[in-house]
């Protein structure tokens, strides 16, 4: 969309404020309105400005002078005001017109210009599969005075779960029994079909929705495929929408990975391919698993650089808690058909040459996902150019259920790290991949480990309720 067939649109539709929005380093949604009257062509010359000291990872105070400078493109109107609100997805300037260079989505747009030069093939196709919790809106006493935080096994999380839920079961979903059962059991049939409804409303393509494993309240809403930084734009109006429905419904909505112990949590997945013009490059019929070579390699850069990747795409203490055997969110670093213990599953059931794709399992919506993106894609475009074949390197392919290994079997395979901390080293240790081409920098990977060690830090020094449970009556 041109600028001139924004404001056509501002003007059609009646639009009162236009919202302005970036993210932040750790994928948060800011935003700034103006009435539509003071909206004109020269907002998208000029930009909005906003103290950027205020906004965590991004300026000190002493240079805080920062711009929105809006993308016409990624218009939609907000299906929450109650005064017409159009909103529109910016990218950060610093107040010389430069792109800034810790900019989430900046970086997002230039790992697709890296795409392009580097000759391997024209387009990038992204599609997550984030996954949340509808809760009712009241904070998590009854969790986290439970006995499920005391006791390391499934059956007292179970209990726990009886227990509160007043001993009556009757169409109540226990732990791990909520893939995709019909109502009653599944209650939230309606808040889901909402969620759907205001994002088609709002321009996304949703696929389908449907109750995740977990206990009740665990949902998925898959909407389609785009290139990496309209994806990354679809995900921030994904979790926008699923936000405030759930809290128009009185509930509270929460993509944080591991919410419940002793049950699964929520992963963000991410399918991907790569295009040249209209082929499909990852694509070879009658290949293991109708992979080309140059998908193996794709492959083989992002189980080589998994260990700093996860730093990206489960960049949370709490992805960490989620990244456990036994709940279908993969620790082996391998890769597979169809298996969903491992980090890497080639979907074989109905997949087209164009929509072969590899599955990313290991991240979490904790991800900025225009970081998360940009980063998956430059470690496989490294496997690329590098030719990392997974195969020699003992990546798989493993069909079996890596979960039932034996313990010897098992010391082969290499696991994701264990904590932010480690992912954290692991990306010190290795970015060069990363800053190839001046898509991310020096700069940025420093910053980003500092908020991220502090944020590690912050709940490392805290006492956990489990302590209680281990130490009180020593
Ligand atoms: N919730 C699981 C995870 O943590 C994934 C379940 C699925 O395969 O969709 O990744
Ligand atoms: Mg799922
Ligand atoms: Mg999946």
């Amino acid at each position: 969309m041109s600028v001139q067939q924004l404001l056509d649109l501002i003007k059609e539709k009646n639009i009162e404020f236009v919202d302005f929005r970036f993210v932040d380093l750790l994928g948060r949604g800011h935003h700034i309105t103006l009435p539509a009257t003071e909206v004109d062509a020269d907002t998208f010359v000029n930009g909005v400005a906003f103290d950027g000291s205020s906004i965590t990872g991004f300026r000190g105070i002493e240079e805080s002078d920062m711009v929105m400078m809006p993308d016409p493109g990624t218009a939609y109107v907000d299906p929450f005001t109650a005064h017409a609100t159009l909103v529109i997805v910016s990218n950060i300037h610093t107040p010389d017109g430069q792109h800034y260079e810790r900019d989430p989505r900046s970086i997002a747009h230039k790992a697709e210009e890296f795409l392009q030069q580097s000759g391997v093939g024209t387009t990038a196709f992204f599609a997550p599969e984030s996954e949340f919790f509808i809760f009712d809106d009241v904070r998590y006493e009854s969790t986290m005075n439970s006995s499920s935080y005391f006791v390391d096994s499934e059956e007292a999380a179970w209990n726990t779960n009886r227990k509160e839920e007043g001993g009556n079961l009757g169409f109540k979903i226990g732990v791990k029994g909520g893939y995709v059962p019909v109502a009653p059991v599944d209650s939230q049939q309606d808040i889901r079909s909402e969620m759907v409804r205001l994002m088609q409303e709002s321009g996304l393509r949703v696929e389908r929705h449907h109750h995740e494993v977990a206990t009740a309240g665990q949902a998925e809403i898959n909407f389609r495929f785009d290139t990496l930084t309209t994806t990354a734009d679809n995900l921030m109006k994904y979790k926008y929408i699923v936000h405030n429905v759930a809290r128009q419904y009185g509930k509270v909505a929460t993509f944080m990975p591991k919410p419940l112990f002793g049950d699964n949590g929520s992963g963000m997945h991410v399918h991907t391919s790569i295009f040249n013009g209209s082929e499909p490059l990852f694509y070879e019929a009658g290949a293991y698993a109708n992979l080309s070579e140059l998908a193996l390699n794709y492959i083989g850069g992002i189980l080589y650089h998994a260990p700093a990747l996860i730093a990206i795409t489960n960049p949370s203490t709490n992805s960490f808690r989620r990244l456990v055997p036994g709940y279908e969110a993969p620790i082996n670093l391998v890769f597979s058909k169809g298996n969903r213990s491992a980090a890497i599953r080639i979907p074989i059931a109905a997949v087209t040459p164009k929509g072969c794709r590899i599955e990313f399992r290991t991240p979490d919506s904790t991800a900025n996902p225009y970081l998360a993106f940009a980063a998956m894609l430059m470690a496989g475009l490294d496997g690329i150019k590098r030719k990392i074949d997974p195969r020699a390197l003992g990546y798989g392919p493993f069909d079996t259920n890596i979960y039932e290994l034996s313990d010897d079997q098992k010391k082969e395979i290499r696991s994701a790290p264990g904590t932010l901390d480690e992912a954290l080293d692991a990306l010190e240790a290795d970015n060069d991949f990363l800053i190839e081409g001046g898509v991310f920098t020096k700069d940025f990977i420093e910053n980003y480990v500092a908020v991220k060690r502090a944020e590690a830090k912050s709940v490392a020094i805290r006492i956990h309720p489990h302590e209680f449970g281990l130490y009180f009556d020593c």
